[in-house]
C-alpha cells in the first residue's frame, strides 16, 4: 500500500518512535528494504533526490518502479514514495507523477522565499493527499566546506515553516550528511528540546542519520524525532559487501561474474542495515 506518512508519523509522535527513511538507487536496494519492511511488519519512506531520479531515468520511472514492486512483492506494510531534497521544480514534477510525498528544500534559501515557495507546494500536494516536508537551518556536509558542526535551526524559523501548512519538519540540530568528521561535536539536544516543547505537534525529521551514535539516535527519539533519513550506511554497507566477494575472487570462479551473484553480498549487508536500523528507530 502507498500512502503519503501523516498517519505513519502521527502514530511515531504519539507513541514516540521514529520511522526509517531510506535512500533508494536502484531496484535492488528498493526490492531489500520493501522485504525487509514486510517482514518486519513496519513502515518505511523509500526515497530518492532530484539527481538519483535522474540515473533512474526519470522519475515516474522510478515512482512505477517502486509501485510495481510492492504490488508484486505482495507488501502489505505502508509505503510512502518520497523526494528527498527536492527542488521546486522536482517537487512540481513528483506532484504530477504520482508519488505519494515530497520534501521541499529550501534550507539555503532566505527564510521568505523558502516560506512563500513552500506554501505554494504544499497547496498543490495537499491537493493530491501528498505528504510534505520541509527544511530550515539546512543540514551540514562535508562537501559543502562546513567540518565538524552542522548547522543549528533557529526556532522562530521553524514556527514560521510550520505555518505553511507541511506535514514534518526537518530541522539542522547539528546533524551532517555523509560521514561524520572526528571533530563532529554531537547532536544539539537543546535546540531539538527547544523545537520540540515549541512544536509539540510537528513530526519532527533527522536528515544525515548515517553514523550517528546509538546513544545520541535514542536520545533524539526521547526528545521527539519522528522519522530518520538513512542513505551512507547503506552505500558503505553495499560496497563492503560487494568488496568481500571480489577480495574473495567468487568473481572469478564459474559464472560468479554475473551481476546477481556480484551483487548478493552488497544486499545482504545492505538488508541488515535496513533491520538493525529499523529495530533502534522503533525500539
Ligand atoms: P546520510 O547519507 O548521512 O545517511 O543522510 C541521509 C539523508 O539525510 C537523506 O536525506
Amino acid at each position: 500500500m502507498l500512502i503519503n506518512f501523516n498517519d505513519t508519523l502521527k502514530n511515531a509522535l504519539d507513541k514516540k518512535y521514529a520511522v526509517a527513511h531510506f535512500n533508494i538507487m536502484n531496484l535492488e536496494w528498493a526490492k531489500s528494504i520493501l522485504e525487509v519492511a514486510n517482514e518486519m511488519n513496519t513502515a518505511v519512506i523509500l526515497a530518492l533526490t532530484d539527481v538519483v531520479s535522474k540515473y533512474f531515468g526519470g522519475y515516474k520511472v522510478a515512482r512505477d518502479m517502486v509501485y510495481d514492486l510492492v504490488e508484486a512483492l505482495d507488501i502489505k506494510v505502508p509505503i510512502t514514495m518520497h523526494l528527498d531534497h527536492g527542488s521546486y521544480e522536482g517537487c512540481k514534477k513528483c506532484i504530477e507523477c504520482g508519488f505519494t510525498s515530497i520534501m521541499f528544500d529550501g534550507s539555503k534559501l532566505p527564510i521568505e522565499e523558502n516560506i512563500k515557495k513552500t506554501s505554494e507546494l504544499v497547496k498543490l500536494a495537499h491537493e493530491k493527499n501528498m505528504s510534505v516536508e520541509a527544511e530550515v537551518g539546512s543540514i551540514g556536509g562535508v562537501e559543502d566546506g562546513v567540518a565538524g558542526l552542522g548547522e543549528i535551526a533557529r526556532v522562530e524559523d521553524c514556527v514560521k515553516l510550520t505555518e505553511t501548512g507541511i506535514d514534518a519538519l526537518a530541522c539542522g540540530i547539528g546533524n551532517i550528511h555523509g560521514k561524520y568528521p572526528s571533530n563532529w561535536q554531537g547532536l544539539s539536544f537543546d535546540t531539538l528540546k527547544n523545537i520540540r516543547e515549541t512544536l509539540p505537534n510537528m513530526p519532527l525529521v533527522l536528515h544525515g542519520g548515517s553514523g550517528i551514535p546509538e546513544d545520541q539516535i535514542k536520545k533524539a527519539i526521547s526528545l521527539g524525532i519522528n522519522k530518520i533519513n538513512v542513505n551512507t550506511e547503506l552505500h558503505l554497507a553495499f560496497s563492503e559487501g560487494v568488496r568481500k566477494y571480489i577480495e574473495e575472487g567468487k568473481d572469478k570462479i564459474d559464472k560468479g561474474y554475473d551481476i546477481r551473484s556480484l551483487s548478493e553480498y552488497g544486499i545482504n549487508n545492505l538488508k541488515s542495515i535496513v533491520r538493525s536500523k529499523i529495530a533502534l528507530f522503533s525500539a
